[in-house]
């Protein structure tokens, strides 16, 4: 499959990692947005938020996991930070492997789109 992500998790595009375990990979994105700007992606491939079930959603709790250790390693988990996902799209999502967008190191604005 000619996926971006997937392609990422198997080192065949370079990355600079921020994080591993078992079902969660995290790098910094390529074009950040903020001080810190990670990308938290499942190590299946997942196209999007409109595509977790049943059998994958674990993935999206060890996501969550690995987001508030990054956040603390990183010492902006007390400051705060935004996580994000662009589904499909309306939402702006551009690669489609589930990913969560993670925003901290600076006081971000809200909302963060124009009506
Ligand atoms: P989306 O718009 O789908 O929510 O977010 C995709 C994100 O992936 C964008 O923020 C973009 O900068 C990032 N991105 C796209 N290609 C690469 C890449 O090859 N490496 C990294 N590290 N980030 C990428
Ligand atoms: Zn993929």
């Amino acid at each position: 499959m000619d996926c971006l992500f997937c392609k990422v998790i198997k080192g065949e595009i370079p990355s600079e990692k921020v994080y591993e375990d078992e079902f969660v990979y995290a790098f910094n994105d390529i074009s950040p947005e903020a001080i810190h700007h990670i990308l938290f992606i499942p190590k299946v491939h997942i196209s999007s938020a409109n595509d977790i079930d049943q059998e994958n959603v674990d993935y999206v709790s060890k996501i969550f996991l690995a987001i508030k250790k990054v956040a603390e390693k990183l010492e902006f988990a007390d400051s705060g930070y935004r996580i994000v996902n662009n589904c499909g799209q309306d939402g702006g999502q551009t690669v489609e492997h589930l990913h969560f967008h993670v925003l901290g190191g600076q006081s971000l604005g809200w909302p963060p789109y124009h009506k």
